[in-house]
């Protein structure tokens, strides 16, 4: 069961957290570094970690880290094959203005499979490894407050403990009964 908290902190400030690991609550020396993207603006905050945690981490599946590897020269090879396709078979313009289309057009199929491989990954990733990377999470923020994400219920009433200036006067702690959607990665 996922627990969420509600901090009235802006972008400028800084949040507390124990010395304990966020994962495992183990002591903690090293950082699991959060961060949320919404539109433009990305909010970032550094959680602390144990080193077994860092180590679970760090660490990939065979298949992720050959996704990986391969998405970068996947990518440059459509782009490049796109690009000269669009440019030999438009049948219109000069040979610039096709070229510059089928760049263009090149890049976005690029991105696309890059995209795609990159998802393929996520999807490949140890199952130790997501419980570390979602143990502790930006839900959402806007411009006053941020709404953070715990898998353990103690890390999330030592933090809200331990940042009383930040808390909303009325709902200091919000359960989030239902685990369904905890599981997606990609829900940014
Ligand atoms: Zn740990």
């Amino acid at each position: 069961m996922e627990q969420q908290i509600i901090l009235r902190v802006r972008p400028d400030e800084t949040v507390c957290f124990p010395a304990l690991c966020v994962a495992c609550g183990q002591p903690a020396g090293e950082r699991l570094a959060l961060q949320k993207r919404r539109g433009q603006v990305t909010r970032r905050l550094d959680a602390p970690l144990c080193a077994e945690c860092a180590r679970r981490l760090a660490r990939r599946s065979g298949d992720e880290e050959r996704l990986l590897r391969l998405s970068w020269p996947a990518a440059i090879l459509v782009t490049l094959l796109s690009a000269a396709l669009v440019a030999a078979v438009l049948p219109f313009g000069s040979w610039w203005l096709r070229l510059a289309l089928g760049f263009a057009l090149g890049v976005i199929s690029g991105a696309f499979v890059r995209r795609v491989l990159v998802r393929r990954a996520e999807a490949t990733e140890l199952p130790e490894r997501r419980a570390v990377r979602e143990s502790a999470r930006i839900v959402d923020f806007t411009w006053r407050d941020m709404t953070l994400a715990f898998t353990h219920e103690e890390m999330a009433a030592q933090v809200a403990a331990l940042n009383p200036d930040y808390l909303p006067g009325e709902q200091p702690l919000e359960e989030q009964p239902e685990a369904g959607d905890a599981g997606a990665p990609d829900n940014e």
